[in-house]
C-alpha cells in the first residue's frame, strides 16, 4: 500500500503561469482544482510575480500556491492536475521550463516523500524556488516539508530573485 492514501492527507499545489492572461489562468485553475471530486480547498497565497527559470525569451510568471485536503491518492491527484493543465491550453514543446498557460505541481503530499518514475514528492527543487517557498511560507509558515526541514528555515536560505508579491 506504499504511495496509496487512505485518509484524507494535506496537499499543496504549486500554479504558476505565464502565457494568456496568466492572472486569469491561475484564478480558473484555482476553481477548476477545488472542483475535483475528493479535493477540498483549505488555503490560497497571494499572487506573486517572478522572472523565468531557464530560457530568459519569454514572459514573467505569475504564481501562487494552494492548499488542499484531499482523499485522492498522489498518482490520481497528479493526473487531475494534468487534465486542468490540459483544458486550460498546456502545450509541451519538449522545451524544458519554457513558456506555459499552466503549470500545476504537487509540492507536498501529507508527510510522504514519493519518488516514482512520474512523480517525485517533495517538489524537486522546492527548496531552491523562492516562487514556490514564499506563497508556501505564507499560507503554512509552521510547516515542516518532509525530508527538508522547517518552511522557515528554507526560506531564509532563499534569496527572493525578484519575486514579489502583487496586489
Ligand atoms: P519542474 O517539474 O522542474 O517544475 P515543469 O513543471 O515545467 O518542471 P512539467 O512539464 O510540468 O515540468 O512536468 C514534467 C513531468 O514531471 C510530468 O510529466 C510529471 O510526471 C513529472 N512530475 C514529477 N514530479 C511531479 C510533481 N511533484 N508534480 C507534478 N509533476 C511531477
Ligand atoms: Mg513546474
Ligand atoms: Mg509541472
Amino acid at each position: 500500500m506504499k504511495y496509496s492514501s487512505c485518509a484524507t492527507v494535506i496537499a499543496y499545489i504549486g500554479l504558476g503561469s505565464n502565457l494568456a492572461e496568466p492572472v486569469a489562468q491561475i484564478k480558473a485553475a484555482r476553481t477548476a482544482i477545488a472542483s475535483i471530486t475528493g479535493v477540498r480547498e483549505l488555503a490560497f497565497s497571494s499572487l506573486y510575480h517572478s522572472l523565468p527559470m531557464g530560457p530568459q525569451d519569454q514572459p514573467d510568471y505569475v504564481n501562487a500556491v494552494m492548499s488542499i485536503s484531499t482523499d485522492l491518492s498522489p498518482l490520481d491527484l497528479l493526473h487531475s492536475l494534468q487534465h486542468i493543465e490540459n483544458n486550460q491550453g498546456r502545450v509541451r514543446k519538449g522545451e524544458r521550463w519554457g513558456a506555459r498557460t499552466l503549470d500545476l505541481d504537487i509540492l507536498i503530499y501529507g508527510d510522504q516523500e514519493i519518488d516514482l518514475p512520474d512523480l517525485t514528492v517533495p517538489h524537486i527543487g522546492l527548496d531552491e524556488r523562492s516562487f514556490v517557498l514564499y506563497p508556501l511560507f505564507e499560507i503554512a509558515p509552521q510547516l515542516f516539508v518532509p525530508g527538508k526541514g522547517p518552511i522557515a528555515e528554507l526560506v531564509a536560505k532563499c534569496p527572493l530573485s525578484g519575486l514579489r508579491r502583487m496586489d
